[in-house]
């Protein structure tokens, strides 16, 4: 088979796995730490509160979080046969559908994959899971700008995409970079807007205090240089890094001051898509 026939059959494999996918929104990042995928799985699990049918998908190669913070740390994947095809199952907590790298490796031995290795164990793992009907699938992208990340983008032509923040960022050119990289001549990917993670802090006791610990309104601002719509801010707070580490994420447990924040930001995405 030639290079553009075998082409042609992956975007054909890719286009039957996503068939059943209404929306797929890309979750990203200028650079890494700044809980891009604490509200990819928040996000994913807000919708699924609201009884949509949700799947998560850990993009993020380098780094899959999935496994940590849904106390995944690896899994045994089972097959299923369709159309004389293999699809991988992918795992399910808290109601929603997961996939990530993660749950096939040790989490000791560091994937050492160069680039192409990499988009093409991704692009595999993604397209042949049996992702089944969905209404959303998050799409936790790795941070930055790479191959990876564009190939992930051209072949999985996200609904959406949204992108996270820290209210000390101030450098504009990795966000941009990493917004451009969906808005280009090829393809253009709506972007949503973007979420300001840390952005206060609210003692459980004062739970009508808000203290901008490192500095107020830095993602309204950062959102205004770039011209794209502000989705509001996520508290930082204890609950969040240990249920992370807990592998039970904040927004399993409905109406805390954080699962009501990243409720508000799945409302948003919601109205935004529609
Ligand atoms: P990224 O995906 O951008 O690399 P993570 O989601 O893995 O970032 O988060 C990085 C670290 O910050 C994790 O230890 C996580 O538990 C913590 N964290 C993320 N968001 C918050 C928050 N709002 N409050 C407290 N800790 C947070």
């Amino acid at each position: 088979m030639n290079p553009f026939e075998e082409r042609k059959k992956r975007d054909e494999v890719i286009r039957k796995a996503m068939s059943t996918i209404k929306h797929i929104v890309a979750v990203g990042s200028g650079k890494g730490g700044v809980g891009k995928s604490t509200v990819a799985a928040n996000l994913a699990i807000s919708l699924a509160n609201k009884g949509l049918k949700v799947g998560l998908a850990d993009a993020d190669v380098y780094g899959p979080s999935i496994p940590t913070l849904f106390n995944i740390p690896k899994a045994e994947i089972y097959a299923t046969k369709e159309d004389d095809k293999e699809w991988m199952l992918p795992m399910e907590k808290y109601g929603i559908k997961l996939m990530s790298i993660g749950f096939m490796v040790d989490e000791k031995s560091p994937l050492i994959w160069r680039g192409p290795m990499a988009s093409n164990a991704l692009t595999q793992l993604l397209s042949e899971t049996y992702w089944g009907e969905l209404d959303y699938l998050i799409l936790d992208m790795p941070p930055g700008t790479g191959d990876i990340q564009l190939t992930l983008v051209q072949t999985f032509n996200p609904t959406a995409a949204l992108f996270v923040c820290t209210p000390q960022q101030v450098a504009v050119a990795d966000v941009r970079r990493a917004i451009k990289m969906f808005d280009n001549d090829d393809i253009k990917v709506p972007i949503l807007g973007l979420v300001e993670n840390m952005a206060y802090f609210t003692p459980a006791e004062l739970p009508n205090n808000k203290y901008y610990i490192f500095g107020k309104d830095g993602g309204v601002r950062l959102a205004e240089e770039l011209n794209i719509d502000f989705l509001g801010q996520i508290p930082i707070s204890c609950s969040v890094s240990e249920s992370n580490d807990n592998g039970v994420p904040v927004s399993v447990n409905k109406g805390t001051i954080e699962a009501n924040a990243f409720e508000q930001l799945a409302n948003k995405v919601i109205e935004k898509i529609n």
